[in-house]
């Protein structure tokens, strides 16, 4: 993987004694993929791709889940899929990654960010309709940290205005909203399966289309604009070009080593949630202590420990923080570069209101690692924290 534009490269942090990732295997994925090679059957959708569907369905309630290459690829198939016109305009944070907004930007559309809430670092909800106007199509949400968005009021007020809702849901997989899990609550959810998320295949997503009238045009457009699936099905006696489309669907070895993941999904989660707690738990004497801001999770999202993060003071604060972090051997990263102040956002987008959550959370943010092995460490990497934030005092 070449680098990310906004943060910190994430393989040459490998050098150092406790990395920032760290992908990690169940020790399920070569067997799976031999079974997959035994089967001789390598393209897309056999039985591993419908394994993962059907986990899929069975953990979301969406209607139909189809997996792809990532979740840039299933956020593609959302923009094809709300039929997006040259200066349509989708509604989003400008805290995010660059895919949220690539996607749109890719139809001609114009993505239009709003601000963030200093709490969750989701997007503002009160400030989707004032950024309203006749041209806008959907609003994308992105539940950072794979905590939920006010998800009643957003879909409240796409339901007033006749809009979609798209979820980047990258960061999300076994996160939930009131009971609801993310990204079957908005008419699309796209999840990743990037190794820097919780249960991954190296590179992966799925696109969750949430109601059943959508899945059928969902699946010709992954499928290069034919209606192959329903051939494979024997519902249509041959296949051919019925819409725009292209080849968004993984191969079966890339699902082999997905069944693993998903198999091991809840001990995944319950070992990165005893991550997350035990730095929660030691963060909270330097909040007390006036050093830092800890994560705010509302009571009614349940979360899956995407990631740990920290806010502090200012960006001079956090430079010497990750500094001494990496003198320590530790790697620790920012993100991200706000997109409405990136070239291609200020070439592609526009704002709607003050930016001044996103423009002052992005100086302070810093991610701590968060890896399942990382559990021997983990005092280390908080003795650690502790002298470099003293240093800051
Ligand atoms: C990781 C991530 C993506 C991109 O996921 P890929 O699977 O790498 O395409 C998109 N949006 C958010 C919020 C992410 O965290």
């Amino acid at each position: 993987m070449s680098a990310r534009a906004d943060a910190p490269p994430l393989h040459p942090s490998t050098d150092l004694a406790i990395p920032f990732n760290k992908p990690y295997m169940t020790g399920d994925e070569l067997g799976y993929i031999a079974e997959a090679h035994g089967n001789g059957h390598l393209s897309g959708d056999g039985p591993f791709t419908k394994f993962c569907h059907n986990w899929l369905e069975a953990n979301t309630g969406c209607a139909k889940a189809l997996l792809t290459h990532s979740c840039t690829a299933a956020l593609e198939m959302s923009a094809l899929l709300l039929d997006l016109v040259p200066g349509d305009e989708v509604i989003m944070p400008s805290f995010t990654f660059v895919s949220t907004a690539n996607a749109f930007a890719l139809r001609g559309a114009v993505p239009v960010f709003v601000d963030i809430r200093p709490d969750t670092l989701n997007i503002d909800e009160s400030l989707i309709e004032p950024a309203i106007t006749s041209r806008t199509k959907a609003i994308c949400v992105v539940h950072y940290a794979g905590v939920a968005c006010e998800m009643d009021a957003i879909m409240a007020i796409a339901r007033r205005h006749s809009l979609k809702v798209v979820e980047d849901a990258a960061q999300a997989v076994f996160s939930s909203y009131k009971g609801r899990p993310l990204g079957a609550i908005g008419d699309f959810g796209c999840l990743s399966f990037h190794e820097t998320k919780n249960i991954i295949s190296g590179e992966g997503g799925a696109l969750l289309v949430r109601d059943a009238e959508l899945s059928a045009r969902a699946e010709i457009i992954r499928e290069k604009g034919t209606n192959r699936s329903r051939f494979l099905r024997g519902q249509v006696d041959k296949y051919t070009w019925v819409d725009v489309g292209s080849s968004y669907l993984p191969s079966e070895l890339i699902a082999a080593f997905l069944k693993a993941q998903m198999e091991h999904g809840e001990a995944i989660t319950r070992r990165r949630l005893a991550i997350w707690d035990r730095y929660h738990a030691w963060a909270e004497a330097h909040e007390r202590a006036g050093r830092l801001r800890r994560p705010i999770v509302p009571l009614d999202c349940s979360h899956n420990a995407h990631m740990y993060y920290l806010l502090l003071a200012d960006l001079d604060a956090r430079t010497r923080f990750i500094d001494a972090m990496r003198a320590a051997g530790i790697g620790t990263v920012f993100h991200y570069i706000p997109l409405h102040s990136a070239p291609q956002g200020i070439a592609c987008a526009r704002t709607s209101g003050s930016m001044e959550v996103t423009d002052r959370v992005s100086s302070q943010l810093v991610r701590l690692p968060l890896w399942l092995g990382l559990e021997e460490r983990l005092e280390e990497v908080l003795a650690a924290a502790d002298s470099a934030l003293a240093s800051l005092d």
